[in-house]
């Protein structure tokens, strides 16, 4: 799969246990999922997943997602990964890349706001809101794209205020997976 031509370059599959490319994937329901990665790498930092058109749309978050609408946590869009990643766990040796211990940290299904249904279009615009069905992630979202010179791969992920948004500090680091 072209879309999955990075993600390929960067492992060595008879070296990691990462699913490849060309890994099936039995989905359990027909709803988008999403996943929440905590990857203890050489600096620890959660990755974000949204499956978008057949693959999961990713961003490296380092300090994680947060609920409180105050914050603008930085997101680092990567290579798009297989939806076999979805429910990865596990060590990736050390040498190897992205080396280290990946948790799921949160997960569930998602859908784009009314407005951002074409959700390819939204994010070639570099603005994306969208809703988390997850057990720690709850409601909405919104992704967009830095305007900072020389950081095109630099996003900005914030709790939208509703219901599920907290008041209180929020720290992702502190919050275990399990
Ligand atoms: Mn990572």
């Amino acid at each position: 799969m072209q879309k999955l031509k990075k993600y390929n370059e960067k492992r060595d599959f008879s070296k990691t246990s990462e699913p490849s490319p060309s890994s099936i994937h039995v989905k359990e329901n027909d709803k988008p999922v999403f996943v929440v990665q905590r990857h203890d790498a050489s600096r620890l930092h959660f990755d974000l997943r949204l499956e978008v058109d057949g693959v999961l749309k990713s961003w490296a978050v380092p300090k994680g997602p947060s609920l409180n609408p105050k914050d603008s946590r930085l997101a680092v869009m990567t290579e798009d990964h297989p939806l076999a990643y979805a429910t990865f766990e596990g060590e990736i040796p050390k040498g190897e890349y992205g080396g280290g211990t990946v948790e799921i940290w949160d997960s569930g299904t998602w859908e784009p706001a009314e407005e951002y249904r074409d959700v390819e279009a939204a994010l070639d615009n570099g603005l994306l809101e969208f809703v988390l069905h997850g057990s720690k992630l709850k409601g909405e979202f919104a992704i967009f794209k830095t305007k900072y010179k020389g950081a095109k791969d630099s996003w900005l992920l914030k709790k939208k205020k509703d219901e599920y948004a907290v008041t209180d500090a929020y720290d992702a680091t502190k919050i275990p997976s399990k």
